[in-house]
């Protein structure tokens, strides 16, 4: 069998990816291991508003419930408080399936169940039980990308969150207990209740706390496996990682859903011509950095200065930006770096005096971002 483009991983980014090569008339293939595209169900759902104008198809019928505020919680129980629309939850399993079935429709070759095994030659994959040639192979498949490891991409480092449905106790909200190391938990509106999450380290007893709750038992908990931080390189040859894979996620909040999309556009973008596939490839990764550069710089900047706190010097920072009123007007779900403009940088450099050292390296790791 041949296709043009092999995608392997029916998830948002696979399928968002198939969808629009196949309208600009590229042979597209799309394998699944899974015998149903985006069960089990292992992410929140929670999208903002540039995620739900950015996603190639919306349905107002996978809105599960809309986060009308969000509380952010320290170690020691200082509060953050936004009182606005901020999201919207979606059912991801169902957006997954109709996202793969739209990209069917528009004549992408779909096969479920069907798990991308290794290569053959540097043009033909093993997939099931079938060998598929291809111009161009991409890894949709995920944090534990086996298309990436197949290649010899480096590994990458990663987090693992769950989360549980729990009935009754309804909330319209986001209730986030944020805590050392920036991990966090949280509680989220889901039909018929509500959802619990945590994010951590394999080994974080939070995560067992989570497992071991009561909840509904025809689901019991679920969850997946969450990237650190975006690769160094999303393609190699001519094969190109996206999403998950290629570890486009927000720093901050570590969703990934908007930056797969993106990822999925820019790399659709950018293949016109089959004989210029590095010209493509590198046009799809400058073009993804070249949109994502400063909110991914910023977030990570974020993120390591909270890694770096200890309990009371979270309480102190939750303090002083309630004070400063940074987040009420400017959190954004999908852009985390907002409160921090340079027309505030009086009110950042307090932030920063928690701990001047910790601001220096997350500084320094902003930049070695923004001068990639
Ligand atoms: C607990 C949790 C909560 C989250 N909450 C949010 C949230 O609220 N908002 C948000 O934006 N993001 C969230 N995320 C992150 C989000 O789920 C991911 O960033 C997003 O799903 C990435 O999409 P993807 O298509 O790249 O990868 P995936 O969704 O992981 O899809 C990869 C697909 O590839 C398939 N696959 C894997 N290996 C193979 C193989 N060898 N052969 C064939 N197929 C294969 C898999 O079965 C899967 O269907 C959450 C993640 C977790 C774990």
């Amino acid at each position: 069998m041949r296709a043009e483009v092999l995608i392997v991983g029916g998830g948002i980014s696979g399928s968002t990816l198939a969808y629009l090569l196949s309208r600009k008339g590229f042979s597209v293939t799309v394998v699944e291991r899974r015998r149903v595209v985006g069960h089990p169900h292992h992410c929140s759902g929670i999208l903002g508003p540039d995620a739900v104008s950015e996603l190639v198809l919306f349905s107002d019928e996978w809105i599960i419930g809309e986060v009308n505020w969000a509380t952010f919680v320290s170690p020691g129980g200082s509060k953050i408080e936004v009182r606005r629309h901020v999201a919207t939850v979606v059912d991801r399993a169902r957006m997954d399936r109709e996202t793969w079935e739209a990209a069917l429709s528009e004549g992408a070759r779909g096969f479920l169940s069907t798990r991308f095994k290794g290569l053959r030659s540097r043009n033909e994959a093993l997939v099931g039980d079938m060998v598929i040639e291809y111009d161009l192979l991409v890894g949709a498949d995920g944090a534990l990308s086996s298309v990436a490891d197949e290649l010899g991409f480096p590994l990458m480092r990663f987090e693992v969150g769950i989360h549980k449905v729990v009935e009754g106790g309804e909330i319209d909200g986001y209730y986030v207990k944020v805590r050392k190391g920036s991990r966090f938990s949280w509680i989220q509106p889901w039909k018929g209740g509500r959802k619990v999450g945590a994010l951590g380290r394999v080994d974080d007893p939070l995560l067992t706390w989570i497992q071991g709750m009561s909840g509904d038992p025809a689901i019991g908990y679920e969850g997946g496996v969450i990237p650190v931080g975006p690769r160094r390189r999303f393609w190699m040859d001519n094969v190109a990682l996206v999403g998950d894979a290629a570890g486009q996620i927000k720093p901050v909040s570590r969703g990934g859903v908007l930056l797969a999309v993106r990822g999925a556009k820019h790399l659709a973008n950018c293949l016109e011509d089959l004989d210029d596939l590095e010209g493509a490839l590198r046009c799809y990764e400058s073009g993804w950095w070249r949109q994502n550069r400063r909110e991914i710089s910023l977030g990570w900047a974020i993120r390591k200065f909270l890694e770096s706190l200890d309990d009371q010097k979270i309480d102190r920072l939750f303090t002083l930006i309630r004070e400063e009123g940074l987040m009420e007007r400017d959190f954004h779900v999908d852009r985390q770096s907002a409160p921090l403009k340079i027309t505030r940088l009086p009110k950042i450099l307090k932030l920063a005096s928690v701990d001047i050292g910790s601001a220096a390296s997350a500084l320094a790791e902003a930049l070695k971002y923004l001068l990639r």
